[in-house]
């Protein structure tokens, strides 16, 4: 099977699922993904409410840490925000002006400019990418010269036990990135990593020539 992030040859990792042996990527086998209208189905039970403390605690994971390299203004993108968008509000709280894009609830395809992002974030989204060699393109492409790209996501290391991790039981979490896999992104896309709590939060910034 080759990888789904770097074509490279992947070796057998667990049941239905590969190992990347250069990019690290661990990836289910694409013969299981779910449909798009099974996707659609499953993410309308996702219950992402703004008012929820324990969700803004959550996505405060990603903006505790952001917010030490934000500018005083920006503009910036949430990149996959669901049907309650959330982190926006927190974002705008800091200064930011920001757009939602989301391809099931805020399908506007008209936000998705390259180059155009101050700040674009990511929350639980990079998991579900089916294509990720192309669908990291759009994201990083979307980030101006010496901005910043937040990601949430679950990130994986050998001494996770695959077998028994809750992370990968969601039908529609189907690509994983141990922190091998960021340094090959930002090498990749020309980032710098400027922060990785490598659990599940990692920042990046686009160089800027
Ligand atoms: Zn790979």
């Amino acid at each position: 099977m080759n990888c789904l992030l770097c074509h490279n040859d992947s070796n057998d990792f667990e049941a239905d699922t590969f190992l990347c042996p250069v990019c690290k990527l661990v990836f289910k086998n694409p013969d299981i993904f779910l449909s798009a209208e099974e996707d659609v189905t499953r993410y309308s039970h996702h219950n992402n409410i703004s008012t929820d403390q324990g969700y803004l605690d959550f996505l405060g994971k990603l903006v505790n840490p952001l917010k030490e390299f934000l500018p005083k203004k920006f503009t910036a993108l949430d990149f996959g925000c669901g049907p309650g968008p959330t982190l926006s509000g927190l974002l705008e709280n800091l200064g930011g002006v920001v757009e939602n894009y989301d391809p099931i609830f805020f399908p506007d395809g008209h936000l998705l400019i390259p180059d155009s992002y101050d700040v674009v974030t990511s929350t639980e989204v990079v998991e579900h990418f089916k294509t990720p060699g192309f669908d990291w393109e759009i994201l990083v492409g979307l980030v101006k010269d010496g901005g910043l790209l937040g990601i949430m996501t679950q990130i994986y290391s050998p001494d996770i036990d695959y077998s028994k991790w809750w992370y990968k039981n969601d039908p529609t979490h189907i690509v994983f990135y141990q922190k091998e896999t960021f340094d090959f992104i930002a090498e990749k896309y020309n980032l710098e990593i400027l922060y990785c709590d490598n659990k599940s939060i990692t920042i990046f910034k686009k160089r800027d020539f």
